[in-house]
């Protein structure tokens, strides 16, 4: 398959821990501003995937192209750079801080600036930070240290943390796992909101959700596709319905 006019195109991608394959021979494409959506039992492997695509886990074989460069080459800084920010399952704020200092810290550092240049950045910082608390229902609560957020709010703000640094696809592992239904929903509308320019892959197991934010759902197995396509088709796929969705 051409892979040009994809954003994301995994190909062949294996991973062998001690002979076992927890990723085993995947392929599959995520286009320009799409939501992608991996679901399926656990151990299936679709965290590992993740740690795969950011460079926390070297590949056996395979390859996976963002933007047509092979990310299986580099480290897990210059995939960063690249462009690919990822959320792990528990949140990494800094307690102790505000919500306007975690996000503030989080900005990336350019060139070295001086003088009426760094008077420059400082406005760029603070519109950025302004901006991303609206997204992620945190303006309010800038000045709030960290530590006294909700668990949901605490999973915004680690989402913030990433937005600031404008990746061209962020990935979330279990996003909405402790949260109330409320902050579900919000969440939904914090991802449909954040696709414009950009790309998301989601692991998640809450069904609701799911469909709320999903373009295309790919159903993982044994470290291999199960089912891919909406979540219409995926969810009545027989094979879905057995080793996962039935239980
Ligand atoms: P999922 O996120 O779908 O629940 P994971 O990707 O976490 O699944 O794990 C897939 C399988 O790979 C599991 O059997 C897990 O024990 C194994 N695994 C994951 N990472 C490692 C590792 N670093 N070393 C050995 N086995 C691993
Ligand atoms: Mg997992």
């Amino acid at each position: 398959m051409a892979n040009k006019d994809f954003l994301l195109a995994v190909e062949g991608l294996t991973v062998s821990f001690d002979g076992f394959k927890a990723v085993n021979d995947l392929s599959f494409y995520v286009e320009e501003e799409e939501i992608r959506v991996i679901i399926g039992p656990n151990g299936a492997g679709k965290t590992t995937v993740l740690d795969l695509i950011c460079g926390k886990t070297k590949s056996t074989s395979g390859s996976i192209k963002f933007r047509g460069k092979e990310l299986t080459k580099l480290n897990e800084h210059s995939i960063v750079h690249a462009g690919v920010g990822r959320k792990f399952q528990n949140p990494s704020i800094y307690e102790d801080l505000t919500v306007f200092e975690n996000l503030e810290l989080s900005f990336p550092r350019g060139r070295n600036v001086f003088g009426a240049l760094a008077f420059k950045r400082d406005a760029e910082v603070m519109a950025a930070v302004e901006e991303v608390a609206d997204t992620i229902f945190l303006t309010e609560f800038l000045g709030t240290t960290a530590g006294l957020l909700s668990h949901g709010q605490k999973q915004w703000l680690e989402i913030g943390m990433l937005l600031i640094q404008k990746p061209d696809l962020l990935m979330l592992d279990e996003p909405v796992a402790g949260m109330s239904v409320a902050e579900r929903k919000q969440t939904a509308e914090l991802l449909n909101r954040i696709t414009k320019g950009r790309a998301v892959i989601v692991i998640e197991h809450d069904m609701q959700f799911v469909e709320d934010i999903a373009h295309r759902v790919t159903v993982m197995h044994q470290g291999k596709t199960l089912s891919e396509g909406s979540m219409e088709r995926v969810k009545n796929d027989p094979k879905v319905v057995e080793v996962y969705l039935g239980h």
